[in-house]
């Protein structure tokens, strides 16, 4: 075996990382770098070079090759671990009792067991985005067990989920994680709550990033527009709010002329779906985003992962499949490796685990675990879509390109 042939047959095992580095007969410029050494966690090792080896005896050199290749497998398995997305859930969440209403703990129970994750208190984040006149309303209201709108129940135990529900979308954010939350989130205002949502947790750890000098690209594909984080970020550059959702819907806006204001003028964007379009459309609409996000060349991708564009959802008419959430977090990870994500909607108790898990799966490069058949739009929904999806990138040509 040539010299280069040696270097490419190892080669594929070398380049995922230099530590993998197992035979000391390989010729990979890896082998005599001290960069050989050191593990994807930037840890060293103090391996004997392959020259020291060869003083070894036949016995020894056969235990250290295992050794080396026992230390790499669990360096490389441990070290993919921690780079997958994984759901950070807390019993809390069930805490916010919201009896028959289709935003239940049973969202969350449907899951089965969960490994619970200790979240943090939420409070000190709250005021990057609502006023301390509405967190006090929210506390007094969930007190007393009342309504704060028509939409927006509590209950004694909803002022804690709801400030966990922002603790574990700040964690999310810090690992790159999916908090599986509820009190939603994205349809909350600065002083008043709205569709279910208490304190708006994407929007919150968005800011905090903000703050922090990143640049946020807020993807949410949750089937409603989440017009309380489209209203926080509508003048903000450093904040882009991307939304698909079905339209006509609740909140009643998210048109394709939205597109932010003042300094945030082409910094928010809207493809609004006609009811009953189908897998195709809505991976389309993605794709479109996909463009956009591209462009801009965030720091970190949040996402508000609703799921209630799902073809069985209870409160929406759109025919989406698993196949577009798994599809969509494949997207996400071949454009970003800078990624989190909260749960926004999805109502279809019994379908709402696979949806999030075929997300994760797409976010963390696995197989479809539930693949689905796509559906297909037909002609009117296309051609409703075309003159939005049109009316959209028309009314973004000023800051960015589409293909
Ligand atoms: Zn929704």
């Amino acid at each position: 075996m040539s010299d280069w042939s040696k270097k490419k047959y190892m080669g594929a095992f070398v380049e995922k990382c230099s530590f993998l580095h197992t035979d000391s007969t390989c010729f990979c410029p890896a082998e005599t770098s001290s960069e050989a050494r050191k593990t994807q966690k930037g840890l060293l090792l103090s391996f004997p070079s392959s020259k020291q080896a060869q003083g070894l005896s036949q016995f020894q050199r056969f235990s250290l090759k295992l050794s080396r290749q026992a230390v790499a497998f669990i360096f490389f398995a441990f070290g993919n671990l921690a780079d997958a997305m994984k759901l950070i859930y807390n019993s809390v969440f069930l805490d916010h009792n919201t009896g028959m209403h289709p935003e239940n703990r049973k969202r969350l129970d449907a899951f089965g067991p969960l490994e619970e994750t200790e979240v943090l208190d939420g409070t000190p984040w709250l005021n990057l985005v609502h006023t301390e006149k509405y967190i006090e309303h929210v506390r007094a209201t969930c007190q007393a067990g009342a309504d704060l709108d028509r939409d927006t129940v509590t209950s004694a135990g909803s002022f804690e989920a709801a400030l966990r529900a922002v603790g574990a979308t700040i964690m999310a954010s810090e690992t790159n994680d999916f908090a599986l939350v509820r009190p939603p989130g994205h349809h909350a205002y600065p002083s008043h709550a709205s569709g279910f949502c208490l304190f708006n947790n994407i929007a919150i750890a968005s800011q905090k990033l903000a703050n922090e000098g990143k640049r946020v690209f807020l993807f949410d594909f949750d089937g409603h527009l989440g017009d309380g984080t489209s209203h926080i970020f509508e003048e903000s550059d450093q904040v882009f709010y991307c939304s698909i959702h079905q339209y006509p819907a609740f909140p009643g806006h998210g048109r394709a002329n939205e597109t932010g204001t003042g300094k945030g003028k082409g910094f928010t964007m809207n493809v609004p779906l006609p009811p009953n379009s189908g897998d195709d459309i809505f991976m389309d609409a993605v794709a479109t985003c996909m463009q956009v996000m591209e462009q801009y060349n965030p720091d970190v991708v949040a996402v508000s992962a609703g799921f209630d564009a799902y073809q069985y959802d209870l409160l929406l008419e759109l025919r989406v499949t698993e196949n577009s959430f798994f599809k969509t977090g494949q997207m996400l990870r071949e454009r970003s490796n800078r990624i989190f994500a909260t749960l926004e909607g999805g109502y279809n108790v019994e379908a709402l685990p696979a949806c999030v898990r075929c997300f994760l799966a797409g976010i963390n490069g696995q197989e479809n675990p539930h693949p689905a058949k796509d559906t297909t739009s037909f002609r009117m929904e296309w051609e409703s879509y075309e003159l939005r999806i049109n009316s959209t990138m028309a009314n973004l040509k000023d800051w960015w390109k589409f293909k």
